[in-house]
């Protein structure tokens, strides 16, 4: 089976490396908020050419304490997609502010046309949250023009795009901050849970410190009510020691087979959806669009040739029930995201796929009757 991930050749590559970050965390016998994770975030704050980097328990939470120590308040109007992982929209919910869904474009990713439609045309949108989706970088640019000409607080969903970027500028710095994750399938992926905030506003950093940590500015002095909220010494480590030394090797594999696929994928029933004009994609994910009618039979012919595929994303955010009752807002009728969720199909491109695993894969794809 090829698989969508497969972190059994992961671990097969990396034991040697985990096994010495465990037993050195565990010899420093200090396992939250220690130097491991000073160290990370250090590296990280660096590879993305920001100032600080603030680890947290999640990518959910780091978006949803990011957005908080912005100021986002119950009723607030926070722009975002309604294609993305459920997360991006759960942070805004769980502050009490109002999700404004804005529709994608052709190839998943949020609309930023239609963002500046929706902001001239209402001044009651104080917070944006862009997604850049599948590893691709939303163009840097234009973001930045949203931000300074309609005043927005930006805060940029990097869960799938570390080391994304667009004309040069890496994905997640036009924003006042941005939030990732290292759930195990994202590019940087820890052995658990966790996430961190990049920022270069110090003052800002010094408010997430707190909010992760129960709200304390020192020991036992509590100024906000915060979270328990941290990236532990174990994930940090690893993350430091083992995995983020591998990025940069993994993203260009990663790029090797979505050019072998692109270049190769050529059946007249599906498309690969185009990344934004100068982004330097990371493909997190790669994936291809079906007729509606045809999707689930395209996977079943995957399936009967033993490659996984997945849906990104199968339910339009807004449509998920756990948001009726819950106060929401569409811009319009959604009719691009809905229409992509309903066609999109994810192949597999994890960089310990084989050359052999890529052909077959592109084989199958293209003997699809369609
Ligand atoms: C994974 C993901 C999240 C949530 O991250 P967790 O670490 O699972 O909480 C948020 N946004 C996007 C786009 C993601 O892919």
């Amino acid at each position: 089976m090829i698989a969508l991930n497969d972190f059994r050749r992961q671990w097969h590559d990396v034991r040697d490396a985990a096994f010495r970050e465990f037993n050195r965390v565990g010899e420093s016998g200090r396992y939250i908020l220690g130097s491991s994770l000073e160290i990370f975030e250090r590296a990280l704050a660096s590879l993305w050419r920001l100032r600080h980097c603030i680890g947290v328990a999640s990518g959910l939470d780091a978006i949803e304490i990011a957005l908080r120590a912005l100021g986002c308040r119950t009723g607030d109007r926070v722009l975002t997609t309604p294609v993305s992982a459920f997360a991006t929209t759960l942070a805004i919910v769980k502050l009490g502010a109002v999700p404004v869904f804005v529709d994608v474009d052709d190839s998943g990713l949020i609309d930023l046309d239609a963002c500046e439609g929706v902001l001239s045309s209402r001044g009651d949108v104080k917070f944006f949250l862009p997604v850049h989706l599948f590893g691709h970088a939303l163009n840097g640019k234009r973001l930045r023009h949203l931000r300074t000409r309609y005043g927005l607080i930006l805060v940029e969903d990097c869960a799938q795009s570390i080391g994304a970027d667009s004309e040069g500028e890496p994905a997640g710095t036009s924003g006042q901050c941005c939030a990732t994750s290292f759930y195990p399938t994202k590019n940087l992926g820890a052995m658990g849970d966790g996430g961190a905030i990049l920022t270069s506003d110090d003052a800002l950093q010094i408010r997430i410190r707190a909010l992760r940590d129960y709200g304390q500015t020192g020991k036992y002095r509590h100024e906000v009510i915060g979270y328990n909220s941290r990236l532990d010494e174990l994930q940090a480590g690893l993350l430091a020691h083992v995995f983020l030394p591998r990025l940069e090797a993994w993203t260009a594999r990663r790029r090797v087979i979505a050019r072998m696929y692109v270049d190769s994928i050529h059946n007249p029933a599906l498309r690969i959806p185009e990344p934004p004009l100068g982004s330097r994609s990371v493909w997190h994910l790669f994936p291809v669009v079906t007729p509606p009618a045809r999707k689930m039979n395209f996977r079943a012919h995957l399936a009967e040739h033993d490659i996984a595929s997945g849906e990104h994303y199968p339910i339009a955010i807004p449509d998920q029930s756990a948001l009726s009752g819950v106060v929401i807002e569409r811009a319009s009728d959604l009719a691009c995201a809905r229409r992509f969720c309903s066609s999109e199909v994810t192949l597999p491109v994890h960089p310990y796929l084989t050359d052999t695993e890529v052909s077959r894969v592109i084989e199958v794809c293209n003997g699809w009757p369609g």
